[in-house]
């Protein structure tokens, strides 16, 4: 009996387990801790730029907006491929989503259909709130071209790098290459807190709103006075311990990520199985490849992207088509979309495999053959 095989599982370097131990021998045990203040100071030791533990990615780029001061009326503007927490978040704020195509070097916000979007709105005299750029399955956008397109009118960028910590763009990590950005530490994420995210910035006094929001916005003094709207969305001292373990091996789960990918890659080369191409890996960066993500030529391969996923869950291996665009969902079918054919064909043919950092080669191999089989049955049928 094989194990099952998941896409994308929690993977524990060794040491998370001492840091939650010490939150329980010493009783730190709620959303105040040493473990806490810790996670943040090394992740900014990490990254160059404080940043605040929350409870989730979506937390962060939720209080993330409303820094930007996105309420109702605005627009904000998100790629349409992406996971629905990019922009969420926006409509919490009372925004209305606008959506733009991937371009095909990177899988990330077109540039070009952004500068075409955002001179129509500055016909109109309104222009969006703010631009939430997503770093797509562990790979940096075009971020020169996009700050020269946002720069021109003066909206802000949003980084969500929740998938993408890690990853650069130019030799700068992924949550420093905008003055505000997310992180998650999502269970299928390249480390994991079981469920947490990070708000990052450029300021201190940024970190330190958003600390306040995250805390129930609860006024200085003994008293439980508000003078603001707050949350509670500080992420525990106990799950701060196991990011800590975690930030400590974040480099090694880099490289094997990107090992896997490219072992796919490979293995698919040496077995002439044309019509499976990886996810472009960009000039301007290093590609964590979090996710192993291949397009599908059907007529090539001579079996279908679905037929591919079938297969696989009859072997008990779990893979997931790209995320469904945005402006394809029930929920923001309604939305503004420039474009979307990139999107489209994207979720249409992409597959994602296996690709947790803890995924041994035999397992590969096990996913491997499973494709090389079901296409050499389906070409010959
Ligand atoms: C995972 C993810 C999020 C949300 O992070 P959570 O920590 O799960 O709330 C946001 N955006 C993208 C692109 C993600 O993949």
């Amino acid at each position: 009996m094989s194990q099952r095989i998941y896409l994308s599982p929690p993977h524990m370097g060794g040491d998370e387990l001492t840091f939650v131990q010490e939150a329980f021998a010493t009783n730190w045990l709620s959303s105040v801790g040493p473990n806490l203040n810790a996670f943040e100071a090394e992740m900014e030791a990490y990254l160059g730029r404080p940043c605040v533990a929350l409870g989730s990615g979506t937390a962060a780029i939720h209080l993330g907006l409303r820094l930007l001061g996105v309420g109702p009326g605005d627009e904000v503007v998100a790629p349409s491929l992406t996971f629905a927490a990019t922009i969420n978040p926006a409509v919490y704020q009372g925004a209305t989503p606008v959506f733009v195509d991937s371009e095909r070097t990177s899988w990330n916000l077109d540039p070009e259909l952004l500068a075409e979007l955002l001179a129509a709105r500055a016909k109109t005299g309104k222009m969006p709130k703010a631009v939430v750029v997503v770093h797509l399955f562990g790979q940096t956008a075009d971020m020169r071209r996009l700050r020269e397109v946002c720069g021109r009118h003066d909206v802000p960028i949003f980084e969500d790098a929740a998938e993408a910590l890690g990853a650069d763009y130019e030799g700068t990590k992924a949550g420093a290459l905008a003055p505000l950005a997310a992180l998650s530490f999502n269970g299928n994420k390249i480390i994991t807190t079981t469920g947490g995210g990070m708000l990052v910035a450029e300021s201190r006094a940024a970190v330190e709103k958003v600390r306040f929001w995250s805390t129930q916005a609860r006024d200085p003094g003994i008293a439980y006075e508000h003078s603001e709207l707050g949350y509670n969305y500080r992420m525990s001292n106990v799950l701060a311990g196991i990011g800590r373990g975690q930030l400590q091996v974040l480099d090694e789960r880099v490289a094997a990520r990107r090992r896997i990918a490219f072992r796919y890659r490979e293995r698919f080369a040496t077995l002439g199985l044309e019509g499976l191409e990886l996810m472009p890996q960009a000039p301007w960066g290093k590609h964590t490849n979090w996710l192993s993500v291949f397009t599908v030529d059907e007529a090539a391969l001579g079996c279908s992207r679905d037929a591919i996923i079938d297969a696989l869950g009859k072997q008990d291996i779990e893979a997931r088509p790209v995320w469904k665009p945005m402006h394809l969902q029930k929920l923001y079918g309604s939305c503004a979309m420039i474009g979307g054919a990139v999107a489209e064909d994207l979720f249409a043919r992409g597959v994602c495999l296996p690709s947790g950092s803890s995924l041994t080669d035999d397992e590969q191999d096990r996913v491997v053959d499973t494709i090389a089989r079901i296409a050499r049955e389906r070409g010959r049928a």
